[in-house]
């Protein structure tokens, strides 16, 4: 029994991994974090985690949920976790599929324990809230072990994408030139070269802090996965765990688009509450100042509708959903083809 790799004792209020994270072989466990609450008084919030090991290899990390309403990576992850072998690998595969697991739970993309955004709460505090200390844990003992990192998105309640996989423009070339090679070896149906705008807090910015091999994605939205999007996340996985040399076998290659998204200029925003009707769906071409929607008042007839405009030319990439907006609601994404 691998004792010499037995779970640290952690102190009160610290992550504990129930399972050992560099025995070989398959292990199914928890980040255990005491959390003492109301209808619990000795609890704790427990995030499931698979660690599956064979030989000397490259390590990856693999999470999803990281906002609890994007389901594209929860269920291939839950997938890979139950179905992967040993003998199918060579090095590490680390396999978070819920990493926010309160937000998880609620359907929700922000924890409700404490409020925060997991992904603008990187790299975490030891002492902080719930979402602090699970950020704290990944950033200083899980991203550390990993070679490459895969973060699914997609657009949960609120937002609805093409199905893209995404990798940042960076300082450090060489770096950026091999997040942007995983991200054409996961070959999604369009591959978006990405500048963060505001890149403070995400776990993109730590992993990419500490020199790892990062890709992450936006599969699809409206608070639910579809056969199609789980299918290009169960074949990315695939397609990454390849390229990074920990599986064997051949890439699966599709058509992908280049996207490029250089600034924030291509997002629009509503200034207006109401009925929203789009006039390009997801895919459609769009060209600088055509209008892509209109706002209907939602409470009287009678009324015209504003009209929203594209602020660039490329295709509609990104929209909102569902059927009603409010001021300052996030409306359109347009990416430019290159
Ligand atoms: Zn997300």
């Amino acid at each position: 029994m691998f004792l010499h790799n037995a779970p640290r004792a952690g102190g009160q209020g610290m992550i504990t991994p129930t399972i050992p994270l560099d025995a070989q072989g398959v292990h199914h466990g928890f980040l255990k974090l005491p959390y003492s609450r109301d209808d619990s008084a000795w609890g704790s919030v427990m995030t499931p985690i698979t660690v599956i090991a064979n030989g000397d290899g490259p390590t990856a990390l693999l999470t999803g949920a990281n906002h609890g309403d994007e389901y594209e990576g929860p269920v291939a992850l839950q997938e890979l976790a139950a179905t992967l072998q040993p003998d199918q690998i060579t090095g590490r595969v680390i396999i978070l599929p819920m990493m926010n697991m309160p937000a998880f739970a609620k359907g929700a993309r922000c924890s409700p324990i404490d409020g925060a955004n997991m992904n603008r709460s990187f790299p975490g505090r030891a002492d902080g809230s719930v979402t602090q200390k699970i950020c704290h844990y990944i950033a200083t003992e899980l991203v550390p072990l990993a070679d490459i990192v895969l973060d699914f998105h997609s657009g949960g309640r609120t937002l609805d994408f093409l199905p893209f996989a995404a990798a940042h423009i960076l300082p450090d070339k060489a770096q950026e030139a091999a997040c942007m090679a995983a991200m054409q070896a996961f070959n999604a149906p369009y591959s978006v070269r990405m500048l963060e705008i505001d890149a403070v807090g995400m776990f993109d910015t730590e992993v990419e802090n500490q020199g790892k091999t990062f890709v992450t994605t936006e599969l699809g939205g409206a608070g639910m996965a579809t056969a199609r999007s789980v299918a290009i996340a169960r074949k990315g996985i695939r397609n990454l765990l390849i390229h990074a040399g920990i599986m064997a076998g051949a890439l699966q290659v599709g058509p992908t688009v280049q996207l490029d998204m250089p600034d924030d200029s291509c997002f629009v925003f509503s200034h207006h509450a109401g009925l929203i009707d789009y006039l390009v769906d997801l895919g459609d071409p769009v060209a600088k100042d055509q209008p892509i929607a209109r706002i209907w008042p939602a409470d009287r007839t009678g009324v015209p509708p504003v009209t929203c405009h594209a602020a660039c030319t490329g295709i509609l990439t990104a929209r909102h959903v569902p059927g009603l907006v409010k001021v300052g609601d996030f409306v359109a994404l347009v990416a430019v083809v290159t």
